[in-house]
């Protein structure tokens, strides 16, 4: 096979920047890529990758005109955001992060990499890595959630999941870990507005999931739109090409966000068009995704010597080496060669991430449902919504086949008479049927209410001020809450909502975020008690929108709160305490958490350390249960405020009724280290707090003290 560095030489300064153009397909038919239409560019060798173009047969009609009608005939490559599945419809990532499963987090990447190879997918814009902290950001939707060691499992199962053992397979695709970085800490949670975070927050906080990432072999890095600092990322040369490539060492390609290089101009950081390619050029963006700046502007940016051919020329390398990689060099066809999959195949592990994302929030005991529940009423606009069951990002997925809650519960309960009204809009101001929707209840052992937001309402620019129930759907649920059977609750959203009035008067709350294809059948699983619920919040839930941004994870005050004491740190109207805390979630059954324990009470910094926590769990229930069972560390002295508590590791215990199991934790130096006073990881000597429980609430931990000590002066002879 030809080497790159010959395929180089051959290459002109057009076709090389050609190279670095990621266009879609819309963008390329109104000819904003510089040339009169696609087909043209396509020919030119101005374009290296096209996305969001799905479909065996427009793929291969797009790679044969690069392959058969270009000077040197390089493959294009096929990006997608496949999130969670491209036929099949997985939990939205939020959603997923409930699990606390690494292994499902993987299967479900594996899946939806089959599917989307099939329709001649090679990379994947996802796994989305952003810590997200703010529920009013819309975005949330797409994240592991708040906290950055979940992330970062996250990132390496979803890499490991997408790029499966051989990049070339025919059905592995490459990942893209995106959106670098700290895009989670927009302005007051509103999409695209700058992230003023400090180098601290980047370390501690937004960066580990990218490091997993990397770690991992993750073949490209999508800078985030925002500004972080002062700095816009498609424009970052520190953390770029300083942080990413020389400290890390990542040699995979680097692209900008959708217009991003363009929007240097908005950003106020490029005069033109030629500065803004220049920069994000130099800051180490090697493919320029819709702004056209490259192809349109860095001939210009040469000539004014404001780039060199060779920053150009890495860059088209990087470009090429990831086509080679994923095998398109060798056969530019292979991913569409691959049969379709049947779409029946994944139906299971649907159903099953489903199940393990579904959050019991509260519960009267009015759940699982009792044999003497004979007429239900289903009410609410997402009660029969098939196409929402899947919520943002699911582009190559129509939802007609989604299970509905209606014809989930018709299928688990058959016997049960099932009578239903939507009462409202999930949207708009119309509050007729609210009426209509309260008769429909008349007579029913159980009202079964489905609310929340719709797909389109989270994801990318779906910021939320509000983050509560959308339209009239609270004037429904406060109508049905007056009439006196018990209500149930199945929530959707792709973000907390902030609702303390639902939570009290409900007899149960069950947040399903976006469950995906399989939603109706894996609720009704979970109502029925088919399922124990074992699913964890990732984020925390706010009681009141004012707390928000809300999170488990904070520093220390000098004036913690006190109740008596008003020049503590503390609201006057509202409680510092959230609505639910992370890691919160029920089960059917409880677990009894007794004697923790470490291997040792002092232990020495070295690098080899390993430290093993035990904890003896029981299930005092009559059911088998799942549940993540968290470990935090606090620690207690510092040179640097650490946070209250910080978690570092999660085990699942399985426990059958009745049973007693030790769950064993593994703690290494990284576990007892931070990012000292320059930013490079330290574990000083002191007092350790190690705390194990079922969720954050500090109240509920069983915690131990350990001692870390510095290693002995080594003896002079
Ligand atoms: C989003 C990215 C996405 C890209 C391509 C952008 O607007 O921020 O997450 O990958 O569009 O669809």
């Amino acid at each position: 096979m030809i080497s790159i560095d010959q395929l180089l030489s051959e290459m002109t300064l057009e076709e090389k920047i050609g190279q670095l153009n990621l266009i879609t397909v819309d963008q390329a038919v109104t000819g904003s890529v510089g040339s009169d239409d696609m087909i043209a560019n396509i020919r030119a060798g101005r374009i290296g990758g096209v996305f969001n173009v799905w479909g065996r047969e427009k793929i291969t009609r797009l790679q044969k005109l690069a392959v058969e009608e270009t000077r040197l005939g390089l493959p294009l490559l096929f990006g997608m955001d496949v999130l969670h599945g491209q036929q099949t419809i997985f939990p939205v990532p939020l959603a997923e992060a409930s699990a606390f499963d690494a292994d499902l987090w993987e299967r479900t990447a594996r899946a939806a990499a089959c599917e989307a190879a099939a329709d001649g997918i090679d990379l994947t814009f996802a796994p989305m890595l952003d810590v997200a902290r703010d529920p009013r950001w819309g975005r949330m939707v797409e994240s592991p959630g708040e906290d950055p060691r979940v992330g970062a499992a996250f990132a390496a199962a979803k890499v490991r999941g997408f790029q499966s053992a051989r990049l070339s397979a025919r059905d592995a695709i490459g990942a893209t870990a995106k959106h670098f970085c700290a895009y989670g800490a927009a302005l007051a949670g509103r999409d695209y507005a700058a992230a003023d975070v400090s180098d601290r927050a980047l370390h501690e906080i937004y960066l580990p999931p990218f490091h997993a990432a990397l770690r991992e072999g993750c073949v490209a890095v999508m800078a985030a739109y925002p500004s972080v600092a002062g700095i816009p990322m498609a424009a970052n040369r520190e953390l770029l090409n300083g942080y990413l490539r020389q400290k890390l060492g990542f040699a995979g390609v680097i692209m900008s966000d959708y217009g991003a290089v363009a929007e240097l101009i908005q950003h106020g950081v490029a005069g033109d068009i030629v500065e803004a390619a220049a920069l994000a050029l130099t800051a180490g963006v090697d493919m320029d995704m819709v702004s056209g700046a490259y192809v349109s502007a860095l001939p210009e940016a040469l000539a004014r010597g404001l780039v060199e051919e060779r920053q150009i020329d890495e860059a088209a390398r990087r470009v090429l080496r990831l086509k080679r990689d994923l095998g398109l060099l060798d056969d530019p066809f292979r991913r569409v060669a691959v049969a379709d999959a049947p779409l029946e195949r994944f139906k299971g592990l649907a159903l099953d991430a489903a199940r393990r994302s579904i959050t019991l929030l509260t519960n009267s005991g009015v759940l699982p449902l009792s044999a003497g529940v004979r007429r239900i009423a289903l009410i609410g606009p997402l009660a029969d919504a098939a196409g929402e069951m899947q919520g943002p990002w699911s582009l190559a997925a129509s939802g007609e086949s989604n299970v509905s809650i209606r014809e989930g519960l018709a299928a688990a309960l058959p016997d049960c008479e099932i009578v239903f009204s939507p009462g409202v809009e999930i949207e708009g101001e119309d509050a007729d049927g609210i009426e209509e929707a309260c008769r429909r209840c008349a007579g029913a052992d159980l009202i079964l209410l489905c609310l929340g937001e719709s797909g389109r309402m989270s994801g990318e620019a779906a910021s939320r001020a509000a983050p509560v129930l959308p339209g009239r759907q609270a004037a429904l649920a406060r109508a049905v809450l007056a009439l006196g059977p018990p209500v149930v609750v199945v929530l959707f959203s792709g973000r907390p909502l902030a609702l303390p009035w639902l939570f009290e008067s409900a007899q149960a709350v069950v947040a399903a975020w976006f469950p995906g294809s399989m939603a109706g059948t894996a609720i009704a699983d979970i109502l029925t008690g088919r399922f124990n619920p074992s699913a964890r919040l990732p984020v925390t839930w706010p009681r009141e929108i004012g707390q928000i941004p809300i999170f488990y994870a904070e520093r220390p005050s000098g004036r913690p709160a006190e109740p008596e004491n008003l020049f503590t740190s503390k609201y006057l109207d509202v409680t510092n305490e959230p609505q639910f805390p992370f890691g919160h979630g029920l089960s059917y059954g409880a677990v009894e958490l007794t004697h923790l324990r470490a291997s040792a009470e002092t232990f020495t910094i070295e690098r080899e350390l390993t430290l093993a926590v035990e904890i003896d769990a029981t299930n005092r229930g009559g059911r088998a249960i799942e549940a993540p069972l968290f470990l935090f560390i606090h620690d207690v002295v510092a040179s640097v405020a650490r946070p209250l508590i910080e978690l570092k590791t999660w085990r699942k215990a399985r426990l059958e009724a009745g049973e007693t199991q030790t769950i064993v934790f593994s703690l290494s130096l990284e576990d007892f280290s931070f990012p000292g006073p320059r930013l490079t990881p330290c574990c000083e000597p002191g007092v350790f707090e190690i705390l194990v429980g079922e969720s954050a609430d500090r109240r509920r931990l069983l915690s131990i003290f350990v001692q870390a000590k510095q290693p002995d002066a080594p003896r002079s002879t």
